[in-house]
């Protein structure tokens, strides 16, 4: 079942775009700001999101140029939903990265026919992301986290904190930016909560994969897989 994240503040609207989904045998995640949409993206990792062009608190189009440059993110595809028939609107849309373009009223199997046709474009889903480093390997479809035959446990955050670092290694990021990028920039989370959750991350790889998870002296955390090749 291919999942959809439906980013839309007009909740009938929402509905509607859920229903006809749910009627195609979509699976559908909803969120109705730009927050909730990208934590939902690195949670639940949709095979396409259906992206509303105003939103409170940001653009789609803001949003759409945030997946499209983070690694993680860049290849779900997006549909840029829109009451605004532009031609211009259009072009700047799909400079943000977004697949297609649906301009508002539209019926639920033009949307249905234009999704399929996106997936169909877009190839292999972006369910099938799997990052490796030694024998520790993430699986973002099955949403599994494994040293060679044994399966690890952690919590929600620790697993996209790993996710992220997975896939953006040997570089330093401040608690600040690690808030931003794997939160989605929620501000009512404290920065030492990341010492918290960095702490959690390394008790669950264990005594050979934790020393990756390093500290960076007055900056805040780094993945190095240097210590892994020079084992
Ligand atoms: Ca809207």
């Amino acid at each position: 079942m291919k999942k959809v994240l439906i980013v839309e503040d007009e909740e009938d609207i929402r509905e509607m775009l859920r229903l006809a989904l749910e009627m195609a045998d979509f699976e559908c995640f909803e969120a109705d700001n730009i927050r909730d949409a990208h934590i939902h993206i690195i949670d639940h990792n949709p095979d396409l999101v259906l992206l509303d062009w105003m939103l409170p608190g940001g653009s789609g189009i803001e949003l759409a140029r945030r997946l499209k440059r983070d690694e993680l993110t860049a290849r779900v595809p997006i549909i840029m939903l829109t009451a605004r028939e532009e031609e211009a609107d259009k072009v700047l849309g799909l400079e943000a990265g977004a697949d297609d373009y649906i301009t508002k009223p539209f019926s639920p199997r033009e949307l249905v026919a234009r999704l399929k046709a996106v997936l169909r474009r877009t190839g292999i889903s972006n369910a099938d992301a799997e990052f490796k480093v030694g024998d520790l390997v993430v699986d973002t479809a099955a949403q599994r986290v494994s040293i060679g035959d044994v399966g690890l446990n952690m919590g929600p955050s620790e697993y996209r904190l790993l996710t992220f670092f997975m896939s953006h290694k040997e570089r330093a990021y401040t608690r600040g930016q690690l808030l931003d990028l794997v939160w989605g920039g929620n501000v009512y989370i404290d920065e030492r909560t990341v010492d918290v959750h960095i702490r959690r991350l390394r008790k669950a790889l264990g005594d050979v994969y934790a020393p990756l998870v390093q500290t960076v002296r007055g900056t805040g955390y780094r993945f190095s897989t240097k210590l892994v090749t020079a084992k």
